[in-house]
């Protein structure tokens, strides 16, 4: 281990012990009862923001409340009840394909591995990090999704732009222990502290060991 990355790692740990304080158990903004609705929601998520899925996911969940009923759901039909969120098209289609291989290989459950998970039509690594978090409170990796990508870069943990790319050099820099605090946690930092435009840093609980504090 070179001295960077030890730098960078006992940095990491620190970050990752001040989000746990501040955020203990973060939990998905995204509204489900089960885990049917909640890999529905989250296959919905992508490049949406959860308060639009919400907005749709009652209805949706009205007519389809299995996957049974929505591999057997008509594309048109979901695409009207989902009609608001982007990309609502193909995640549709999607969501019937979801629906059709839950119930034909894993007989109508959500398989509880990441491996399974990763195969169901709209669930890739950010979404199956998500579900396995959420649901099981298993954390096989790092969710990293747009807000996780900047703050982590913001913070100095990575320099990459890829989810991939990011995730790897979080799980590097990241003790195990604290992957699933992380993802939860951070995403709410970069929504509501390490925002996007004008960060707050002023109250920021990372500002004195953040590298971009107060440079925006
Ligand atoms: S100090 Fe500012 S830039 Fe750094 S993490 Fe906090 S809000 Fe983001």
């Amino acid at each position: 281990m070179d001295n960077i990355n030890t730098d960078v790692r006992t940095k990491a740990k620190k970050i990752a012990v001040i989000l746990r304080k501040g955020n203990p158990n973060p939990k998905t903004e995204l509204i489900y009862k089960n885990e049917y609705e909640l890999a529905v929601s989250v296959i919905l998520s992508a490049q949406t923001t959860d308060k639009k899925v919400n907005q749709v996911t009652p209805k949706l969940f009205k007519r389809y409340p299995t996957w049974e009923k929505l591999s057997k759901a008509d594309i048109l039909d979901v695409q009207q009840l989902i009609g608001q969120v982007n990309f609502y098209k193909g995640k549709s289609e999607r969501l019937v394909k979801a629906g059709q291989l839950v119930v034909s290989k894993f007989k109508g459950t959500l398989p509880r591995s990441f491996g399974g998970l990763m195969e169901i039509p709209g669930v890739a690594r950010k979404s199956a990090n998500v579900i396995m978090q959420e649901a099981w409170g298993v954390a096989e990796g790092i969710v990293v999704d747009t807000h996780i990508a900047r703050v982590s870069n913001r913070l100095g943990l990575t320099s990459k732009k890829t989810p991939e790319k990011i995730e790897e050099d979080l799980m590097n820099v990241i003790p195990k222990k604290y992957w699933r605090n992380f993802s939860g946690s951070a995403v709410f930092h970069g929504r509501y502290t390490c925002t996007a435009r004008n960060p707050k840093c002023g109250e920021c609980t990372l500002n004195e060991i953040c590298p971009s504090a107060f440079k925006f």
